[in-house]
């Protein structure tokens, strides 16, 4: 699309005209990776004002499929479109926004998304601040490339690297930074999920509903870090188990 086009168009419009698959509210079907058995379906609108890259959007999707999977969820999406009507309890509008949450909802400065409620319960709406998640990519690669510079000078020196190094950041770290913003706004989306269709504002003390993430999460490889608790799986299967059942064929 060519710049001139782009301006013509509203932010919705032009997010569309990234995206490389069906659009305009058809559901997509998402991929099923290392499901268990599928109990129910989450429909996520997905409203993306950053105007993501395709291969951003496709593995940031990929991860919320994997999450929800280990519950026996799929998610089922519709890009740039959400219907005009009250959300049913297995649906929910995923934004993406470029500012971070300051701006739009005067929190603290470090809070990557945000599901706000008020006394009815929840709009169904969900927000991941996108400037956020490329601050916390950025820290990730000013530890990576620190670790990278002092092994390969305590290689040339012929010296042991100081074990301070691996707690900066695994040798493998630089592998983890193509991905790492997308993982980050995938994490941070579910996460935010989790509290939209559980109508519940409480944390877990570990995994994907722990308050908080640390900057060191971002380079463990174990994916464990950011699943979902038994006691979350059991709620969500118990609220949305059977909900939209695949039609008989
Ligand atoms: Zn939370």
């Amino acid at each position: 699309m060519t710049s001139s086009r782009a301006a013509m168009r509203s932010i919705a419009a032009a997010a569309i005209a990234m995206m490389a698959w069906p659009i305009g509210g058809k559901a997509v079907a998402a991929p099923q990776n290392g499901t268990v058995g599928t109990v129910g379906t989450i429909v996520v609108y997905f409203i993306d004002h950053q105007l993501l890259p395709e291969s951003e959007v496709e593995t940031l999707r990929g991860e919320v499929v994997q999450i929800f999977g280990g519950a026996g969820l799929a998610v089922e999406w519709t890009l740039a479109d959400s219907p005009r009507r009250r959300l049913e309890h297995n649906e929910l509008r995923l934004i993406i926004l470029p500012s971070d949450g300051t701006r739009w909802f005067h929190g603290p400065s470090n809070v990557i998304g945000i599901a706000p409620h008020d006394d009815t319960g929840t709009g169904r709406n969900c927000f991941v601040f996108y400037r956020q998640a490329i601050w916390f990519r950025q820290q990730a690669v000013f530890r990576c490339r620190e670790a990278i510079q002092a092994r390969a000078a305590a290689e040339l020196r012929g010296v042991e690297v100081d074990p301070f190094v691996d707690s900066l950041a695994p040798e493998d770290c630089g592998e983890r930074l193509a991905s790492l913003t997308a993982m980050i706004v995938a994490r941070a989306a579910a996460h935010e999920m989790v509290h939209i269709l559980l109508n519940k504002l409480d944390h877990s003390p570990d995994g994907l509903m722990r308050s908080s993430f640390d900057l060191a999460d971002w380079f463990d490889a174990d994916p464990e870090r950011f699943r979902l608790g038994d006691d979350e799986i059991q709620q969500l299967v118990e609220l949305l188990g059977s909900s939209s059942p695949e039609p008989a064929r």
